[in-house]
C-alpha cells in the first residue's frame, strides 16, 4: 500500500485523551478503516502516547496490511539511539511490529544527518517501511536533499487549508518536483478564528451550495486537489466522518477556484510556514 494511493486519511491529535469519549473515538477509527480511510496519523506526542494506544486498540480486529499507520517522533528523540527506543514504544502502543511511515515531528537540535541515519537504520531493521518529515519548509527540504540519503524522504506533513495557503508559493511546487507526498494537516482549520472566517465566507458557501456539499467538504476537496496529496482531518464523530468521506466525490473546477481565490488569495510571495 502506498500513501500516494490515498487522498484522505484520519488525524488523531486529541482522541484518547478523554476517557468518556474513548468508546466513540475507537468506533470512529474502526468506521474510518472499514470505509476505506486506511491512513491513520498519530504521534508519540499526542496525549503522551494515548492516541497511539487508542489506535492500537481500534485496529486489533483488522488485518495489519489493510492499514497504513503513520506516527511521528519528537525532535529530541530523533537521535541515532533515542529514535529506536521511541519507535519501539510507539509500535508497542500501536500493537504492531512496523510503521508504514515515521515522521520527524518538527526540526529540533539533533543534526538532520543523524536523524536520517536513524530512520534508515529503522528501515533496514524492518521497524518502519518509510520515513518523512513534518513542518519542513522549502529551505529545510533543500537542506535535507543535500545530505546523504536525505532524498529518501517520502512525505512532508504541513499545515494547509483554504485560509493558510502560503505553501502554494514554493513548498508545494518543490514537493511535486521531487515526488514527495504532501500530507495536509489541520485541513479543516482547527484554529477557530481561521475556521469562522472560512465557514462564514459567502464565496465558500456558494461553492458548497453548487456542489450540494458542506463548507467542510469544500475545505477537504480544496486541500487534496493537488496530485500526490493527502488531507488528514480529525473527527470523533461518525456523522462527520461519513461527510468527510463524501468529499472525495467533489472536484473543484476553475469557477470554484476563482471564487475561493478571490476570498482567500493564493500567495504572491514567500510566506513563513504556518503551524496553527
Ligand atoms: P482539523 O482536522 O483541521 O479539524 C478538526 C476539527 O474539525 C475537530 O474539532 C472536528 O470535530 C471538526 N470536524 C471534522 N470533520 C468535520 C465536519 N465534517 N464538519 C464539522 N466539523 C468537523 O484539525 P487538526 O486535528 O488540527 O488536524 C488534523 C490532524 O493533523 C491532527 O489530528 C493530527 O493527526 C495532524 N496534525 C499534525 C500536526 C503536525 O505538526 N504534524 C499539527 C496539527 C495536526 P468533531 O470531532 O466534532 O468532528
Amino acid at each position: 500500500m502506498k500513501m500516494s494511493d490515498f487522498r484522505l486519511g484520519l488525524g488523531t491529535w486529541m482522541p484518547g485523551d478523554n476517557p468518556k469519549l474513548y468508546k466513540t473515538e475507537k468506533e470512529v477509527i474502526k468506521q474510518a478503516i472499514k470505509s476505506g480511510l486506511k491512513v491513520i496519523d498519530t504521534a508519540e506526542m499526542y496525549g503522551a502516547g494515548r492516541s497511539e494506544s487508542l489506535i492500537g486498540d481500534a485496529i486489533k480486529s483488522f488485518k495489519r496490511k489493510d492499514i497504513y499507520l503513520v506516527s511521528k517522533v519528537y525532535p529530541h528523540n530523533a537521535g541515532f539511539k533515542s529514535m529506536e527506543r521511541s519507535c519501539l514504544n510507539s509500535l508497542k502502543r500501536l500493537g504492531t511490529d512496523y510503521l508504514d511511515l515515521y515522521l520527524l515531528h518538527w526540526r529540533g537540535g539533533i543534526p538532520l544527518e543523524e536523524t536520517v541515519a536513524a530512520f534508515e537504520r529503522l528501515k533496514s531493521k524492518g521497524y518502519i517501511r518509510g520515513w518523512g518529515v513534518s513542518n519542513f519548509d522549502a529551505d529545510d527540504m533543500e537542506e535535507l536533499w543535500s545530505i546523504k540519503d536525505g532524498s529518501k524522504c517520502i512525505a512532508n506533513q504541513v499545515l494547509y487549508h483554504i485560509g493558510a495557503r502560503g505553501i502554494e508559493y514554493d513548498l508545494i511546487p518543490w514537493l511535486q518536483k521531487h515526488n514527495v507526498t504532501l500530507m495536509a494537516y489541520s485541513p479543516l482549520a482547527s484554529n477557530l478564528s481561521y475556521r469562522q472566517e472560512i465557514i462564514q465566507n459567502e464565496n465558500i458557501k456558494s461553492v458548497a451550495q453548487k456542489h450540494n456539499a458542506t463548507v467542510y467538504q469544500i475545505m477537504l476537496a480544496f486541500a487534496f486537489r493537488h496530485p500526490n496529496t493527502i488531507a488528514i482531518p480529525r473527527t470523533s464523530s461518525s456523522e462527520h466522518l461519513s461527510e468527510n468521506i463524501l468529499s472525495l466525490n467533489i472536484q473543484l473546477d476553475k469557477q470554484d477556484m476563482k471564487l475561493i481565490d478571490s476570498a482567500f488569495p493564493p500567495p504572491t510571495q514567500k510566506t513563513p510556514l504556518g503551524i496553527i
